[in-house]
């Protein structure tokens, strides 16, 4: 699952090579340091195999939504479409520029309906920002004519689903921009950090400039930069590039492992009466760190989230979670912020309490998701899907 298990000699060494020349700071200092620019390799790298003319890399995922979000121009009182599926941060970043972020229903694909999204937007929607969840996507062919039909960008999260692929194509380069979370528990680490993608050369200058207080980055005298608009400091260390770029070296032995051991589990449950798997619009292109499978209601996914954790395979069930669906967002719910709101929020913010999320629930409410670990050799595996097998079929059968 995340990159952090994979910790080793090629992440010490690229640390020491900053180490040595002390230059932890990834603009300037050209002559005293040794020629190690760890995030602008780093960029170059995801750049070069993803095939994106652009990565601005960022010190967060959140900070990278944040960047997107003001890269296009989106800010106070504009409405952002997000799923009800996420992790807080994509709407804590909808609401730090200012903008509305309208929830919609999930779908079996465990991320956006596309129907749900057709009905939310309103003359104030700028943004479709579908959230590629547990290492795969969104159906973003239906969510791109959308975007297109009703002239909306498009800002993928692709925070928890990096080398994930639709139809070839990496998620986090196929709309107008997508975001990347290299946080200490994602498929790659940094420790903290995150990345925006373009292939759009505005965005990719508003990117640059805005992660770094607006400095416009021309010359090689810091002091001397222009300040073309207001910005933010959003910028990634050279420590924490160094650890991304080695945990990207490992990019191709993370997604071959967890996809040979995510297959291993799911043989084991094919065939199950009663269990059935999340739908993928391109499973070729999932980047496998999660199974996600659904019972029949409420009930037995509750049982066996018991039964699972009882046995000691690690699942969630997010029906409960606290940070990754609606039903417990009672911070959201309920405004509590520690300083006030935005004038716009207060007018326009729906009222989330009372929205009707049936069709999320009744999926939710009916999901368990384990997470597939790279350190599992192939008798830990034999044994996980064994126990995970019969714990599935004992609940299923009362
Ligand atoms: C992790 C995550 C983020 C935020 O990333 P951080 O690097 O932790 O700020 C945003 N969206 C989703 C879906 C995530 O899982």
């Amino acid at each position: 699952m995340p990159g952090y298990e994979l910790w080793g000699e090629e992440e010490k060494k690229h640390l020491n090579d900053i180490i040595e020349s002390g230059i932890l700071m990834r603009y300037n200092f050209e002559s005293v340091r040794n020629n190690h620019w760890k995030a602008k390799e780093f960029e170059q790298a995801i750049q070069k195999r993803m095939h994106v003319k652009h990565v601005q890399l960022t010190s967060s995922g959140t900070t990278a939504l944040m960047t997107a979000l003001n890269t296009v121009g989106v800010g106070a009182g504009d409405e952002v479409i997000l799923p009800t599926f996420t992790f807080v941060a994509s709407f804590e970043a909808v609401l730090s520029v200012g903008a509305i972020p309208i929830l919609v229903d999930i779908d079996e694909t465990l991320t956006m309906d596309p129907k749900a999204v057709e009905k939310a937007i309103s003359p104030r929607t700028k943004v479709i920002m579908p959230v590629h969840m547990c290492g795969a996507m969104a159906d973003l062919s239906a969510l791109k004519e959308l975007a297109k039909k009703h002239n909306l960008l498009i800002i993928e999260d692709a925070c928890q689903s990096f080398g994930a692929t639709y139809k070839g194509k990496y998620l986090g380069t196929i709309g107008d921009l997508g975001c990347f979370s290299f946080d200490f528990v994602k498929t790659v680490t940094c420790g903290e950090g995150g990345a925006v993608l373009t292939n759009n050369e505005d965005y990719y200058v508003h990117a640059d400039q805005y992660t770094d207080h607006g400095h416009d980055h021309i010359g090689d005298n810091r002091g001397a930069e222009n300040h073309p608009y207001l910005g933010l400091n959003y910028r990634i260390s050279e420590l924490h590039a160094a650890v991304g770029l080695a945990q990207f070296e490992k990019l191709d032995k993370i997604l071959s492992t967890q996809r040979k051991n995510k297959k291993a589990l799911k043989d084991a449950l094919q065939g199950i009466e009663g269990l059935e798997f999340r739908k993928l619009p391109d499973e070729a292109g999932d980047n496998a760190s999660f199974l996600s499978i659904f019972l029949p209601n409420k009930e037995s996914a509750r049982e066996l989230t018991r039964e699972l954790s009882s046995k000691g395979i690690g699942n969630a069930y997010w029906f409960d979670n606290n940070w990754h669906y609606v039903r417990k967002w009672d911070h959201l719910k309920l405004l509590k912020t520690l300083a006030p709101l935005y004038k716009e929020h207060k007018e326009l913010l729906p009222n989330y309490a009372n929205a009707d999320y049936s069709q999320s629930d009744a999926i939710m409410g009916k999901t368990i998701t384990i997470p597939i670990s790279l350190l599992w050799t192939d008798e830990d595996l034999a044994k996980k899907a064994e126990i995970i097998a019969t714990s599935v079929k004992k609940v299923l059968a009362k």
